[in-house]
């Protein structure tokens, strides 16, 4: 008896192409399989055509009962459901939490990377500013009324040695210009202090001398004021160096903290759903579970971001605050969905999560600024 299906197929699926065994996988297979029961490979001999070929990948990708769609339409409508049913069993319907994540967390990178609208914050840097006094000191000078010629002359050459003209001009405090005025012993004096002073000392001796003198590497230092070579000093250089560029071009540095952000979430949610797993200690969830939620509601985190960032984009509005507040509400509609608790009790943990969240976020980025600076 043949074995033929009721409708008649089309395309590269049509009868004439099936074979005998998949050319995937080599099982063994039936007229009737329009898909390898082993591997899911189409059963088709055709050779692929170019349309073929784009067709496979976009019906990966935008058909209707592709996974991403029913991620995206399980992760959008329904909230916390589909993290329920992926952990009760519905995987193959679904795309992995992780790679979804992933993919999202990309997404978002280019889209502020594009979106960089922090580069115009590089006008606040030190060297657009305007100096604040404007005056000419050697016409300020001549006024002056001498006893003789020679007291005269010597003043001069005391007001060309510390070439104050230029360090009113660049807007030099008085700080930097003790700083600029003998370096050497400057340094030999910080070093005499108890390690933080001395190390901010360094630090701000470095800035000063990085911005009024031409320093660019921490050798160059060393020879040029008789630093002794040694670990701190390279650190509190190399520091200085960062903090001179950030300061510099202030944007540059917010948009590169930004763009790392996406990625910290990777180091971030595993060690918060630590705390989801003890706010929920007596719900039967396992670790990875919870993890598996967070992941879920920081995708769609990253979706109402990117939408919001495309909405700013083409009306030029500010919408981030709107989409925040929408996921605040589906937050809360997640947590009732998946722990499957009472209002108040939801209420509450919605709230301490939220707190503890924010604390911890708030050490992670304070620890994610520091190690910016330091690698700058
Ligand atoms: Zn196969």
């Amino acid at each position: 008896m043949e074995n033929k299906p009721a409708v008649q197929p089309s395309g590269r699926f049509k009868l004439k192409y099936r074979g005998a065994d998949c050319l995937n996988c080599g099982h063994p297979l039936e007229l009737s399989d329009k898909y390898c029961p082993n591997c899911s490979q189409a059963n088709s001999t055709k050779k692929l055509t170019l349309f073929d070929f784009f067709e496979e990948f976009l019906a990966n990708y935008f058909s209707y009962d592709s996974k991403l769609w029913k991620t995206l339409t399980a992760l959008l409508l329904r909230p916390g459901k589909i993290t329920r049913e992926y952990i009760n069993g519905k995987r193959l319907s679904y795309t992995n939490p992780f790679r979804f994540l992933l993919s999202l967390s990309i997404i978002y990178f280019l889209i502020i990377s594009f979106n960089s609208k922090f580069e115009s914050y590089n006008k606040f840097g030190y060297e657009n500013k305007k100096p604040i006094i404007d005056i000419d000191l050697n016409k300020e000078f001549q006024k002056i009324e001498f006893e003789n010629e020679e007291e005269k002359q010597f003043a001069l050459s005391q007001l060309d040695s510390l070439d104050i003209n230029s360090y009113i001009k660049n807007g030099i405090s008085k700080k930097d210009s003790t700083i600029l005025a003998d370096p050497k012993s400057y340094f030999k004096d910080i070093n005499t202090e108890d390690l933080t002073r001395r190390f901010l000392g360094k630090i701000d001796f470095f800035n000063t001398i990085i911005k009024h003198d031409t320093i660019y590497y921490f050798e160059q230092g060393l020879t040029k004021f008789e630093i002794p070579e040694n670990k701190e000093n390279e650190m509190a250089f190399n520091l200085a160096t960062s903090l001179v560029d950030i300061e510099k071009r202030p944007g540059t540095f917010i948009n590169s903290l930004i763009s790392k952000l996406p990625f910290t979430t990777f180091f971030f949610l595993p060690f918060f759903s630590f705390f989801i797993w003890m706010v929920y200690i007596r719900k039967k969830y396992t670790y990875t579970d919870h993890l598996i939620f967070s992941f879920h509601n920081q995708s769609l985190l990253f979706i109402l971001l990117i939408v919001s960032n495309l909405i700013n984009a083409v009306f030029n509005i500010s919408s981030e605050g709107l989409f925040i507040l929408i996921f605040a509400i589906y937050l809360y509609k997640a947590m009732r969905n998946f722990y499957q608790q009472g209002r108040v009790k939801t209420v509450i943990k919605y709230f301490f999560l939220n707190t503890l969240f924010v604390i911890l976020g708030s050490i992670a980025i304070t620890i994610l600024i520091a190690a910016s600076v330091f690698t700058y």
